[in-house]
């Protein structure tokens, strides 16, 4: 057994501290030169996501959740309408389609925990605008059949890839195949800023168009009001760091997956463990492992244990899938889904953990199943 050491599932100090002059100076540039709102460091990082991705599109927004919003807005859903999401997210994807007048209708995942074609397929009415599929984990859904159900009943995709942000299927990024994707740079995202940030990206040159209006008060490029818009801008600052980050990102995307692939080989053969695919399980999937998140028998006992030795673990979403929100008016059955939360546990995953923390997670847990035995 390694030594013993306190490990947070998230170290938000240590990230800032890894390179903490190259923010201040950042920071330093950017207030010197007064450049808080839609300036050139925007310009930037939004032309370099544009590559990074191979989209037409970027726009720099408040957040991942108004990124959704805007997107369903500009592409006319609204009241009327229902939208496919899969109860296995974040209140964020499906609150976004109530926010602008649609209906979420809640679907079930598959066995890779994610929106379940064949459900979408039960869920769809004569009302059914889109599908959205939520790339949760950084790990991509089943793009292929799902296209084929959205081709076949005439349905959008948009895409919430706030989690998969580099995650690709079949070479092509999560967030480009649809209307419009979107991402969030919310602090603990894979491309984290110091707050709230989001960007929305899409090769329709209408939609562009429309959220460029919409994210800025409905003004043109002259300052003309020409729509009824909102504020949803990316800070600059944020932007210039975001940046300066994704300079870097696929090194930060290569190290989350060699820390899943080390979790993968300790932890497989641990009968009472479901773990997420291995980075190189399916070359179909790209995944970048925003999350490492496991399914364990006593998932609830596991964690108090791995409490005790120092390591903080995260049951995602407080444990309550979106459909158990009845004061949302929900009241369907989603058997996976349901069976899913009862197991689901993440361990840390970032690129704070070193190889030895790993080592000390992965001890820990084949300790307490192998002398906590239920016979
Ligand atoms: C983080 C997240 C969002 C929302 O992003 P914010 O930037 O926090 O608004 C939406 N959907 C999913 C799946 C997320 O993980």
């Amino acid at each position: 057994m390694s030594k013993a050491r306190i490990i947070p599932f998230f170290n938000y100090p240590a990230l800032f501290y890894q390179q903490e002059e190259k923010f201040i100076s950042i920071f330093k540039d950017v207030c010197s030169r007064g450049a808080y709102i839609l300036q050139k460091d925007l310009v930037e990082f939004e032309e370099n996501l544009k590559k990074f991705l191979d989209v037409k599109y970027v726009f720099g927004v408040a957040d991942g959740t108004n990124a959704i919003i805007l997107g369903l807005n500009a592409a006319g859903i609204g009241p009327g309408d229902e939208v496919i999401v899969p109860s296995h997210t974040y209140i964020a994807s499906a609150a976004a389609v109530a926010l602008v007048g649609a209906k979420p209708v809640l679907c079930d995942i598959g066995e890779d925990n994610l929106i379940d074609p064949a459900s979408v397929k039960e869920k769809l009415t004569q009302k059914t605008k889109a599908i959205m599929p939520v790339h949760v984990n950084g790990r991509t859904c089943k793009m292929d059949d799902l296209r084929d159900i959205a081709q076949q009943h005439n349905l959008m995709i948009v895409e919430d890839a706030a989690q998969a942000l580099g995650s690709k299927y079949k070479g092509k990024g999560a967030g480009t195949f649809g209307k419009f994707g979107t991402y969030s740079f919310y602090p603990a995202k894979v491309l984290g800023c110091f707050g709230d940030g989001g960007a929305i990206v899409t090769n329709d040159e209408e939609i562009a168009r429309k959220v460029s209006l919409l994210r800025d008060h409905g003004r043109d490029e002259r300052g003309r009001v020409i729509t009824w818009g909102t504020n949803s801008r990316l800070d600059n600052l944020q932007a210039a760091i975001l940046n300066f980050k994704l300079q870097s990102y696929n090194e930060d995307i290569k190290r989350r997956r060699e820390i899943a692939k080390k979790y993968d080989e300790s932890l497989k053969s641990i009968k009472e463990l479901t773990l997420p695919p291995s980075p190189n399980e399916n070359q179909a999937h790209f995944d970048i492992y925003q999350n490492y998140e496991l399914a364990a028998d006593r998932r609830d006992d596991l964690k108090a244990y791995l409490q005790e030795k120092g390591i903080s673990t995260i049951i995602q979403w407080a444990g309550v899938p979106v459909h158990k929100f009845i004061e949302l008016g929900f009241n369907e059955i989603l058997p996976k889904t349901e069976n899913f939360f009862e197991r689901c546990l993440m361990l840390p995953m970032n690129v704070s953990l070193s190889d030895d923390d790993i080592n000390y997670i992965c001890d820990s847990i084949h300790f307490f199943y192998s002398h906590n035995k239920i016979n």
